[in-house]
């Protein structure tokens, strides 16, 4: 089964992506896991990566369509996947085209996501910077509820109440994923 999971930061994306990945036995994947890892190289792209991460943005262009096309084409991959970051604007997401059999949308507000994050605050995570986390807020809502318009009309949209416990978020996705509203 082909998962992506869309929220802002702070809905609880890869705490959810790691349980579902355990429960279903498909491996959990996360763009932002793999820049973070790429922003730790001292070359010219490391660098780079790092930069436009630290800032908030989103990485630009043709960058991170090749990452992930790279990424799933690795043999763990064939079987599905829990993809946690991407597709984060229409333009990846059409490319994306038969990436996601179901698409799962953690709602929770920009308020929640902002004190979850502030708690997170100083646990090392050098691109939640306060000015970082407010430019990713507003790039969510610019680019990727594009996105959940995109997946909704193609029938494969399931929205999640994010603010409620984990573990009712976790039942309530594996319930909706089993066609049970
Ligand atoms: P995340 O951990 O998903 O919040 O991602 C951290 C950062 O990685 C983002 O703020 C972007 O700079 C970059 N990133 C992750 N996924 C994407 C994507 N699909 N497109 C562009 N940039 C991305």
């Amino acid at each position: 089964m082909k998962i992506v999971l869309i929220g802002i930061q702070g809905a609880g994306k890869s705490t959810q992506g790691n349980l579902l990945s355990k429960n279903l036995e498909v491996p959990y994947l996360s763009t932002g896991h793999i820049f973070r890892e790429l922003a730790k190289e001292k070359t010219k792209l490391g660098r780079y990566v790092k930069e436009v991460m630290n800032a908030g943005y989103l990485i630009p262009g043709k960058k991170t369509l090749a990452i992930v096309t790279e990424y799933l084409k690795r043999p763990e991959y064939k079987g599905g996947y829990i993809m946690d970051g991407f597709p984060r604007t229409l333009a990846q997401a059409e490319f994306f085209k038969d990436g996601a059999d179901k698409v799962i949308y953690l709602k929770v507000s920009d308020g929640e996501a902002l004190k979850r994050l502030s708690f997170r605050n100083g646990e090392g995570r050098e691109d939640e910077n306060p000015k970082a986390v407010a430019k990713r807020i507003e790039s969510f809502h610019k680019f990727t509820e594009p996105v959940l318009d995109y997946y909704q009309k193609k029938g494969i949209l399931i929205e999640v109440d994010g603010e409620k416990t984990i573990e009712q978020i976790h039942s309530e996705i594996l319930r909706k994923i089993n066609g049970d509203q």
